[in-house]
């Protein structure tokens, strides 16, 4: 499962920073998600086994996800989505626009008690 790998991946960036910081437990973990990008229910499973027995045991998983964001090809504009459909860039008016790609999984911040 993809959600498991991205798990094992936060798990050794959490890690890092702890050591970096010197910490002993970590609180509280915030990702962002791309817009579809993961399960939400996968990847809590997912962190909490990559979790488990180790200083992120119990820590609590924040995910907030990203917009979509598109890109015009014309002016090179990121814009995000905005309600209803998108037909032109908000900047040039131009119509060559796609759908960026979207990242998985980001670690945004992390909380530690020292
Ligand atoms: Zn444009």
């Amino acid at each position: 499962m993809h959600e498991f790998g991205i798990a094992e991946e936060l798990a050794v960036l959490v890690d890092r920073t702890l050591t970096e910081n010197h910490g002993a437990k970590v609180l509280k973990v915030v990702v962002e998600a791309g817009a579809g990008a993961i399960e939400e229910v996968s990847l809590r499973a997912a962190f909490e086994e990559a979790a488990r027995g180790g200083a992120m045991d119990g820590a609590e998983l924040v995910i907030e996800t990203a917009p979509r964001e598109f890109h015009c090809f014309d002016c090179g504009t990121v814009f995000p989505e905005k309600e209803g459909r998108i037909s032109a860039c908000p900047v040039c008016g131009g119509s060559n626009i796609i759908s960026a790609p979207n990242h998985d999984v980001i670690l945004k911040s992390v909380e530690i008690e020292g």
